[in-house]
């Protein structure tokens, strides 16, 4: 498949959503492909654009075992082309995630945590070099430049009508978009799904200092892939209600945070509220592996 055929964002729809009193939209970005999907679509666009460019015929990339961006690599390198090689934080193990990705063609390297936090050391590049041969690098979480730019396409997707947009924050590669392209009228709201203060800061690194956004810090339920019966609760009782999945890393918080707010009247229903759904549905999969099924598909 061409790379310009791969990323045409198709099938993507605004589900109109009434929860809990609060009546509010979702762009379903989860519907673009079934695993490359929503935001690190946008992310990989224009680093696979430029990896072709620099006529790399190999993407390396790193991530935990479980990981989003790793499959989502995966999955596009195969459909376009290029031969993938996932470098995995820890010791080898297999789980459905990896699985998938090695259906990809990925080649999976496990590295210890020790030498995963000294990943970017030119050193380790070189090694990895001698080893796998030369390749196009794509950082952890897939957050760059190129990564900004494909994700400030997203807008091109959210008619303007609406004012209030929510998205739930990883690396903040994905609001950083979001916040460069909205139009003036529009606050973008992030939910961090890690603990961690310096998110804001982050995020400032890529964008060119507009104002009217805000990262909410309280709905994480203790930190990166953590969670609470009441987060899993709310998950089975949103699918139920709308027919909406959501993972419980990313969306399942985003979504939790915003219905929270309407609760505690921070949102009002004058606002014109978009909810982004960024996908990452195989961290279902991961979570009901882990956990045993608590999560209803
Ligand atoms: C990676 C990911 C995010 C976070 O994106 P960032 O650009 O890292 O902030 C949100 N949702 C899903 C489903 C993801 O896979």
């Amino acid at each position: 498949m061409t790379l310009h055929k791969f990323f045409q964002p198709e099938n993507v729809s605004i589900q109109k959503v009434h929860y809990a009193g609060l009546i509010f939209d979702v762009l379903r970005l989860d519907k673009i492909h079934t695993t490359a999907s929503g935001n690190k679509f946008f992310k990989l666009k224009h680093n696979m654009l430029e990896a072709k460019n620099q006529e790399k015929e190999v993407l390396l990339t790193f991530g935990g075992a479980f990981s989003n961006h790793i499959i989502s690599t995966a999955f596009a390198a195969k459909a376009c082309g290029f031969s993938s090689i996932g470098i995995i934080r820890g010791e080898e193990i297999e789980n459905p995630v990896l699985s998938l990705a090695k259906e990809q063609g990925m080649q999976l390297e496990f590295v210890s945590r020790e030498q995963y936090r000294d990943k970017y050391n030119p050193g380790f590049i070189q090694e990895l070099r001698a080893r796998h041969g030369d390749f196009y690098l794509i950082p952890e979480g897939g957050t760059n430049h190129l990564a900004v730019k494909g994700t400030e396409e997203i807008n091109d997707l959210i008619p303007s009508v609406y004012d209030l947009i929510c998205i739930s924050v990883g690396t903040g590669g994905t609001i950083a978009g979001l916040i460069n392209s909205k139009k003036e009228h529009q606050r973008i709201l992030g939910f961090s799904a890690l603990k961690g203060s310096w998110i804001e800061k982050e995020v400032d690194e890529w964008i060119n200092g507009e104002n009217n956004w805000q990262i909410n810090q309280e709905n994480h339920f203790g930190g990166y892939a953590k969670w609470k019966p009441e987060l899993i609760d709310f998950i089975n009782d949103f699918y139920q209600k709308t027919g909406i999945p959501l993972d419980p890393v990313y969306n399942g918080k985003m979504m939790y945070g915003l219905l929270n707010l309407w609760k505690k009247g921070e949102i009002s229903s004058d606002h014109n509220v978009l909810a982004i759904h960024t996908g990452g549905l195989q961290g279902i999969i991961g979570f009901n592996h882990r956990f045993g099924n608590l999560i209803n598909t």
